[in-house]
C-alpha cells in the first residue's frame, strides 16, 4: 500500500518514521524543497515533492498541515488522486474539519492522534511517537466502512489504541483534556510572571521545580497550536474555560472561608478521580 503524506512537520514526520519502519511505501509532499530532500534523507520517506502530483499513486493520504490549512491542502490534493484512494487528517479539532472535507471527498475518514511533543517542523520528527496513544477516528454517517477499516489497519500498525467517536464528542472531550490544560498552565506561567516584587519573582524563579515543570509544560509549548485550538474549537473551549473558572471560584471560596473540611473533601476526590483519566 502506498501512504501519501502532505506536512512533514512533527505529526507528518512522525508518521512517516513508523509507517516506513511497518513495512509501508511512503510518499511526502512538503512547500519546501530542502524538507523533501531532509525527509529523504533521514528515512521519513520513500519519496517527496513539493508537487501534489506525486500522491497519485497514494492509496491513502494523511493530511498533517495545521489545522487552518486541512481543507485548502485537500483542495490542492484532489485534482491528483485516484477516485478510489482516502483521504485523513490529523487535526486536533475535529467538526470544523469534518464538515469542511466530507462534501470534497466521499472517501474521508477524520483522525486525531493524541500524541505530540512541544516541537514542530520535520526536524522534531520521532519514531514511535504514537505507540500506546489514543488515535480518535471520527467517522460520520456517510463515511464508507471500507475507509474507516483501511485508516484502522494503518493506525494499528502504529501500535496506537484506537477509538471511535462523533466529532462533535471529540471537540467536547478534547476541550477537557487538552485545550483547557493550554490554557490553564499559560495562565499560570501568567500569574507568576505578574509577581510585581522583583526578589519575589527571582526566588520563585530558583526555587521552582518538578511541580512547576509539569503544571507549566504545556502552557509553555508552541504558540501556534494553542492558538489554533482556541480559534478551531472556540465554543467548546470556552464552556470548559467557564466551568473551570466556577470550580476555581469554589475552591477560593473554600479558602476564604477556612472551610478546611470542603477543601480536603475536593482535593479527596480529586486525587481518587485523577487516575480516572490518567
Ligand atoms: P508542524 O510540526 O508545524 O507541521 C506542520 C507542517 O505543515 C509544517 O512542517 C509545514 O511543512 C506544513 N505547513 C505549515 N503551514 C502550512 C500551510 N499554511 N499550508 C500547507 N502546509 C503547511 O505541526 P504539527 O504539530 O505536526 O501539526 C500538524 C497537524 O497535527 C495539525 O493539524 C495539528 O492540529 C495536528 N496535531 C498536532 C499535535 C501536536 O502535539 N503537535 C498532536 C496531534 C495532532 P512544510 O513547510 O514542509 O510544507
Amino acid at each position: 500500500m502506498n501512504i501519501g503524506i502532505v506536512g512533514l512537520g512533527l505529526i507528518g514526520g512522525s508518521l512517516g518514521l513508523d509507517l516506513r519502519a511497518a513495512g509501508y511505501q511512503v510518499l511526502g509532499v512538503s512547500r519546501q524543497d530542502k524538507v523533501c530532500r531532509d525527509a529523504i534523507a533521514r528515512g521519513v520517506v520513500d519519496d517527496a515533492a513539493v508537487d501534489m502530483a506525486l500522491l497519485a499513486a497514494a492509496d491513502v493520504v494523511f493530511v498533517c498541515t495545521p489545522i487552518s490549512a486541512i481543507a485548502s491542502t485537500v483542495q490542492q490534493l484532489i485534482p491528483h488522486l485516484s477516485a478510489d484512494a482516502i483521504i485523513t487528517d490529523v487535526g486536533s479539532v475535529k467538526k470544523s474539519v469534518v464538515e469542511a472535507i466530507t462534501p470534497l471527498w466521499a472517501n474521508f475518514v477524520g483522525g486525531h492522534p493524541m500524541a505530540g511533543t512541544a516541537e514542530s517542523g520535520l526536524e522534531a520528527a520521532v519514531q514511535n511517537l504514537f505507540v500506546g496513544k489514543a488515535y480518535v477516528l471520527t467517522p460520520v454517517a456517510t463515511t464508507p466502512p471500507a475507509a474507516v477499516k483501511t485508516v484502522e489497519e494503518i493506525v494499528r500498525s502504529l501500535e496506537a489504541k484506537i477509538y471511535h467517536c462523533s466529532p462533535e464528542n471529540h471537540d467536547k472531550a478534547v476541550a477537557w483534556i487538552s485545550h483547557l490544560p493550554v490554557m490553564v498552565s499559560a495562565t499560570l506561567i501568567d500569574a507568576c510572571i505578574s509577581e510585581t516584587d522583583p526578589v519575589v519573582l527571582e526566588l520563585a524563579q530558583q526555587l521552582a521545580s518538578s511541580g512547576f515543570r509539569d503544571t507549566s509544560r504545556v502552557g509553555g509549548g508552541n504558540p501556534e497550536l494553542g492558538l489554533m485550538m482556541a480559534r478551531y474549537n472556540r465554543v467548546e473551549l470556552l464552556q470548559s474555560l467557564q466551568q473551570y473558572r466556577h470550580c476555581l471560584d469554589e475552591f477560593i471560596s473554600q479558602i476564604e472561608q477556612e472551610d478546611w473540611n470542603g477543601l480536603h473533601s475536593k482535593l479527596t476526590a480529586t486525587q481518587s478521580k485523577r487516575s480516572q483519566f490518567c
